[in-house]
């Protein structure tokens, strides 16, 4: 008997019917003989519903805590419907919001992390030969608030619970069959990968593949707990996302992705001395804001250039704080560029094997894309272009790098 832990996406509980499927999905699992915690998110588009009422009442900013209460309504919809599902089918099944089954965070409202998560609930459920239904998306913090945990939680929510439960795999259940070369809306000849590691996973997953929230997959990699990406609407197997070992076919690039949240922070002629980074970077990390890329160019003549991307939410925010310490350290000046996309090449294979960056370059320059950073990590390369680019960029790159596997394009 195996403990299996089964998220179902918005788009897999968008209404009545796919309710009972999901129902019908989650009784065959049990009676195959296996014990099921079920993980769910709000019904499709309800999510984006709930955010626009917060908005239309409580303006630009509306206060975290009650944005959270309200958020969380959504997933406490779906989990007494899907329980009254199950039940009909003659099984039996209960439902728990994050608070009722003990899912801790700390009181970051908004995009709270998880502290701890605890079982008790809902294993009495499963030794009571029930399937223990509960809200992905949300938990409470040490005084009670209810908190959410950053779009597309629930992925974290499920496997929060498989590592606490130490289930045997994580299920999520999507409205495409597995994780693919790139985002298959975007890119029609996207290939599905069979298997994954999680460090793959994880980069892919922080360059802007939505399929997994990133914090999920740190939490399976963190305990060991294999994630299977499959569809809701069909018994094929998926991707398997698991330990490096278990990755037999390494390949070059197994992923290119975009994202277009990001913007950029271009501040010109810093004096080159000791302590003007941490002038710089410390107001916007005392205000929370998350900086990704950073670049700075070697110095002539005492002064050099820093360049550095973040959240476009913190835009404005970041800007206005770059310009004040740019007056105080005397730099020359400071601009932006909300106007940009980050894309990535992702996979493995690059570790032992030379040359892909060369061919990435020279497939965006026969399209005549403009570089405007790079960054690289052992199995990623990012580059930051014009975002009108964006989709163009993508396909140039999978059909250099994934589709034509070794060739190299021609530079024009
Ligand atoms: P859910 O509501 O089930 O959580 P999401 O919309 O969050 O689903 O994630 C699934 C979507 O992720 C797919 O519809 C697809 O467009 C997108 N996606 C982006 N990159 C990839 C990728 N590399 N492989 C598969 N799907 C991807
Ligand atoms: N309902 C939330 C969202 O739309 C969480 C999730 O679906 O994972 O972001
Ligand atoms: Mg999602």
């Amino acid at each position: 008997m195996a403990l299996i832990v089964q998220k179902f996406g918005g788009t897999s509980v968008a209404d009545v019917e796919c309710i009972q499927n999901v129902a019908r999905r989650v009784v065959a699992t049990k009676q195959a003989g296996n014990q099921v915690v079920v993980c769910v998110s709000a019904m499709s588009g309800e999510t984006n519903k709930l955010v626009g009422l917060a908005h239309a009442i409580g303006g630009d900013d509306p206060l975290d805590r009650e944005y959270d209460v309200l958020l969380s309504t959504g997933e406490q919809k779906t989990i007494a419907l899907l329980a009254m599902a199950i039940h009909q089918l003659g099984h039996r099944a209960r439902s728990f919001t994050g608070g009722q089954m003990g899912m801790r965070t700390d009181g970051a409202h908004t995009r709270a992390r998880i502290r701890s998560v605890e079982t008790e609930r809902l294993r009495s459920v499963l030794d009571e030969d029930g399937v223990a239904v509960i809200a992905g998306f949300q938990g409470v913090d040490e005084e009670g608030n209810i908190t959410t945990l950053g779009r597309g939680g629930s992925d974290t929510s499920a496997v929060a619970v498989a590592c606490a439960l130490e289930a045997d795999v994580c299920e999520i259940y999507t409205d495409v069959d597995g994780v693919y070369t790139t985002d298959p809306r975007l890119v029609p000849q996207a290939r599905k990968l069979g298997r994954l590691s999680y460090e793959e996973m994880l980069e892919m997953a922080s360059m802007g593949a939505k399929v997994l929230q990133i914090r999920s997959v740190k939490f399976a990699m963190r305990y060991g707990v294999p994630i299977h990406v499959r569809s809701s609407f069909s018994a094929d197997e998926g991707t398997w996302v698991t330990r490096e070992e278990d990755v037999m076919e390494r390949l070059v690039v197994s992923g290119v992705t975009c994202n277009r949240d990001e913007a950029k922070i271009h501040v010109k002629g810093v004096e080159d001395q000791p302590g003007i980074a941490s002038k710089l970077f410390t107001p916007l990390s005392d205000s929370g804001i998350i900086v990704d890329m950073i670049i700075q160019n070697v110095s002539s003549d005492g002064s050099t250039d820093v360049t550095f991307t973040v959240p476009k939410g913190d835009y404005r925010k970041a800007l206005d704080l770059a310009t004040k310490t740019v007056s105080e350290i005397g730099a020359e000046s400071v601009d932006g560029d909300e106007k940009i996309a980050k894309v990535s090449v992702v996979g493995l294979g690059m570790k032992d094997h030379a040359g892909v960056a060369t061919r990435m370059f020279a497939a965006l320059a026969k399209e005549g894309i403009n570089i405007q950073m790079i960054t690289t990590s052992e199995i990623k390369i990012s580059v930051v272009i014009e975002e009108k680019y964006t989709e163009l960029a993508v396909r140039a790159l999978h059909a250099a790098l994934v589709e034509n596997g070794g060739e190299a394009p021609v530079v024009p």
